[in-house]
């Protein structure tokens, strides 16, 4: 028998209430990221079957940030096939999300898809395939069962203090590897990072992770292939969470996404998707309450792909 899941995330949310905006920083680089109250906590999860349980401010919009990676990784995985690794590798990084120092040594090819450098390539496949500003939205709003859209402010915060993406993705044209204007990649880049969704949302969007491929609406859409689903969860949970990856594999053991907005969304193969949002991030720029929540889920639930 399935376990109560409604239960499990008012017990979760209670249980980390009294921390919630007690530690940690909300991330500042970005300025309009850098306005966020830290006291916020939201958790939201959908089955494969459709059955959704939500606790706390799950239904309060936030900045997707990265976790929007794997759904522009999604959109060129279902577009270009194999050739998207051309450009890209599948490697973790062991660095920082936005570091430079491995792009040199590889040619200008980043390590995954899930660095800055890797979704800026990502970003340039887009932009090579059509209108790319339009079909991220349009794929998000599809998956979420509802219309979603860019917080303009944010963009233009990203837009107006992104030096160090502009930097990646100038040291990448450089070695001949992105083919589009550095700044209309790069507008699309910021864009798709300043994506608003909520965790309902989210976890729904991310729904055909956990029905290989299925779409988590229309049970006869397929979104990826079995094969590509199986993937884009290998990558989340190998690189998913910048340079704590392995850490979350031993502590959580599900493959997740994460965005310095602080969202994360973890994926249980064959039973459901989860978000969990909370601002403040520890050192690595994972939500630091997310990561708790994540791990109590698993301890109550037993559930994990180990
Ligand atoms: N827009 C952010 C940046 O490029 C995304 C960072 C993140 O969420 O990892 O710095």
């Amino acid at each position: 028998m399935s376990p109560d899941f409604q239960a499990v995330l008012d017990d979760i949310a209670t249980t980390l209430q009294p921390e919630c905006g007690m530690a940690g920083q909300v991330a500042s680089y970005i300025p309009a990221l850098a306005r966020v109250p830290a006291a916020q906590f939201g958790i939201a999860l959908r089955t494969c079957k459709g059955e959704e349980a939500l606790a706390g401010d799950a239904t309060t919009p936030f900045s997707i940030q990265s976790i929007s990676k794997l759904f522009t990784l999604t959109l060129a995985m279902r577009r270009m096939g194999e050739d998207l690794w051309d450009r890209i590798g599948r490697e973790p990084s062991g660095n920082p999300f936005n570091s430079l120092v491995q792009l040199e040594n590889e040619q200008g090819k980043p390590r995954n898809p899930f660095i800055n450098a890797g979704a800026i390539a990502v970003a340039d496949r887009l932009v090579s395939l059509g209108n790319a500003r339009a079909d991220v939205l349009a794929f998000l709003s599809d998956l979420a069962g509802e219309l979603v859209d860019f917080d303009e402010e944010v963009a233009a915060s990203e837009a107006e203090t992104g030096f160090r993406n502009v930097a990646l993705a100038n040291f990448m044209k450089s070695f001949g590897k992105i083919d589009n204007a550095v700044a209309e990649v790069l507008d699309l880049y910021f864009h798709q990072c300043a994506v608003r969704m909520n965790c309902v949302q989210l976890a729904r969007a991310a729904g055909f992770l956990s029905r290989d491929g299925a779409h988590p609406v229309h049970r006869r859409k397929q979104v990826t292939t079995e094969r590509q689903a199986r993937r884009i969860n290998a990558l989340m949970l190998t690189c998913g969470t910048y340079d704590a990856a392995g850490d979350v594999a031993f502590s959580i053991g599900l493959p997740c996404k994460s965005g310095v907005g602080g969202g994360i969304v973890a994926v249980v193969p064959d039973h459901l998707t989860l978000c969990v949002w909370s601002p403040a991030l520890d050192a690595t720029g994972n939500s630091l309450l997310g990561l708790k929540a994540l791990e109590l889920f698993v301890a109550k639930t037993g559930l994990s792909v180990f």
